[in-house]
């Protein structure tokens, strides 16, 4: 880790950035020259591991196993592997999908590739949620199941796909993402939802695919996007069964790093591979349990 923060071997103070740092054999802490609060460090300072009373020895087989269990990880399964809480199992998954999360400025379709553009709409009956509750998330008594929508674009080329939780999937929402995400002029194949009518007008070259029709237009599908769908919802339903809407980007983005980084022919990624990119990606990144559930004062140990 220490080698993944500070490429070049030289560790840095995350407070001040200064070079003059010192290790405190005794304490196994790290201490810095310059004169400020908070001298002493650790090497989880300034990433998503900041505070956690929790060792790497329990944060690398939990970020391992979210990089690579396909299905995901369920904080029940992992409490027992790593005999923590299971409230502490869950808000450590919740940081490590806070890492897995791209931050990739790159458009989508930039090489000249196709997009493949689709919503789709996951979320079930919480049936384990105390009635009140369920009540204020909209679930209603009878049992009523609500769907979410979840926006979806596959960049064939780089085989990379980006998902959105969005409000609606009305006209203006949709165009407003791919104005967001995809190269303009470039390919866009969707199916035939109205909503994506504006694409030609915004010189997008935009071709549909009509689900009813047995016979596939070539180059002209949504199969990759659409098997990342199946994935998805596969892992929420076999994983995570009761996931809340506002959490649901959390687990598409989990989701979106294994697909993303997942072997093929040209790009040979193994487990091991996945894991360090997880670990390469925690260092900046920090999110808190009040930022997380809406409630302040609670701690996760
Ligand atoms: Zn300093």
């Amino acid at each position: 880790m220490i080698a993944m923060r500070w490429p070049d071997g030289k560790v840095l103070c995350p407070r001040c950035g200064s070079a003059k740092v010192a290790w405190l054999e005794k304490a196994k802490l790290y201490y810095c020259g310059e004169k400020h609060p908070k001298q002493k460090f650790s090497l989880k300072v300034g990433t998503i591991l900041e505070d956690s009373p929790i060792g790497l020895d329990k944060w690398f087989p939990a970020m391992w196993l979210l990089s690579n269990c396909k299905n995901g990880v369920s904080s029940y399964e992992l409490s027992r592997d790593l005999g923590v809480t299971q409230k502490t199992a869950w808000f450590m998954l919740h940081r490590i999908r806070a890492a897995m999360k791209s931050k990739s400025l790159r458009k989508l379709g930039s090489t000249g590739g196709p997009v493949e553009v689709d919503e789709c709409f996951v979320g079930g009956t919480p049936k384990f949620m105390h009635a009140k509750r369920r009540m204020s998330l909209g679930y209603g008594i009878g049992g009523r199941t609500v769907k979410v929508p979840v926006m979806g674009m596959l960049d064939r080329d780089a085989r990379e796909v980006r998902t959105k939780v969005i409000p609606n999937v009305q006209r203006e929402t949709l165009m407003n993402e791919i104005l967001r995400q995809v190269q303009g002029a470039g390919t866009v194949y969707t199916d035939q939802h109205q909503g994506y009518d504006p694409l030609k007008a915004q010189a997008f070259i935009h071709e549909t695919v009509n689900h009813l029709d047995t016979y596939v237009r070539g180059e002209v599908h949504t199969q990759g996007i659409e098997n990342f769908w199946s994935l998805l919802k596969r892992t929420l339903k076999g994983t995570y069964v009761a996931v809340e809407p506002f959490h649901l980007d959390a687990y598409a983005d989990e989701q979106c790093f294994r697909y993303n980084n997942r072997a093929t022919k040209d790009n040979p990624l193994d487990d091991a591979d996945r894991f360090m990119l997880a670990v390469s990606q925690i260092a900046g990144k920090r999110l808190t349990y009040a930022e997380l559930t809406g409630k302040v004062g609670e701690t996760a140990v």
